[in-house]
């Protein structure tokens, strides 16, 4: 019988310092912890402000009437525009600027690993860092949550925010469902190369990005509050802790200044 095994921040930190290549997988945990509201959790945006997540993101409604879409952005980016990232984000920015990390892979649509420093970040769901026309095309890129909070309180009500050349409604580059997530192959492919990877603050129950780690071999250690959705194999590691907690006791371990 398996047995799920778990790892002392010591020996994580020797995996790490022995890994060629390391690869993150990272879901709403790590945002959670900095402050960013769980969509579904207990106090979510959905529940407090009664957002129907099936509809938000939902492709078609969006196209039909965008308004739903632009209130729920409203107060998303109203919460989330002073966030920071966490000590967990600057450790993984450390480790790709000095160490094994070559890649992360996030579910997360709130930008704060490029906020940490991090480089090579594959957003499966996409973000709010840009957008574009869905009349015209037109790719409107760098955009930041003031950006998005200045567009919306200057749109009459309901707001919407509109292309500058030509009018149309502007769809930030986020993966709705319906649409196909982004840069799936090129995550299989960083995680095929990785002999390290670390799954952060999710509970792998969002498809297709649960299905990654189920086909690497590779030493795996999953770091999350909470169950997850993988089961136990002699080369994973299950730490059901707070993420800062038990890589601020890693970092100890490590030659590195992250913090
Ligand atoms: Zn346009």
């Amino acid at each position: 019988m398996l047995i799920t095994q778990t790892l002392d921040p010591a020996r994580c930190a020797e995996k790490i310092r022995n890994a060629e290549k390391m690869a993150v997988l990272s879901g709403a945990g790590i945002s959670t912890a900095a402050g960013i509201p769980d969509f579904r959790g207990p106090r979510g945006l959905y529940v407090t402000r009664r957002y129907d997540p099936d509809k938000v993101f939902e492709i078609s409604a969006f196209r039909g009437e965008p308004h739903y879409f632009y209130e729920f952005t409203r107060d998303f980016v109203t919460e989330v525009r002073d966030v920071k990232p966490t000590f967990t984000h600057y450790f993984l920015a450390e480790l790709e600027k000095s160490g094994p990390l070559t890649g992360i892979i996030t579910q997360n649509i709130d930008t704060l690993h490029q906020l940490a420093g991090s480089r090579n970040v594959l957003e499966l769901h996409g973000s709010y860092r840009s957008a574009s026309c869905s009349k015209c095309g037109k790719n409107f890129d760098e955009l930041t949550y003031r950006w998005w909070e200045k567009a919306m309180l200057e749109s009459s009500a309901p707001p919407v925010a509109f292309c500058s050349a030509c009018g149309g409604v502007l769809k930030p580059d986020i993966v709705f469902f319906g649409e196909m997530v982004n840069g799936f192959n090129a995550a299989e492919r960083l995680i095929a190369e990785c002999d390290l990877l670390l799954v952060l603050g999710s509970s792998l129950a969002v498809s297709p990005a649960s299905s990654l780690p189920t086909g690497t071999q590779a030493t795996t250690i999953v770091v999350n509050s909470g169950e997850v959705m993988l089961p136990p194999a002699p080369h994973r590691y299950f730490i059901d802790q707070n993420l800062d907690v038990y890589f601020r006791a890693v970092a100890e371990h490590l030659p590195m200044s992250a913090g």
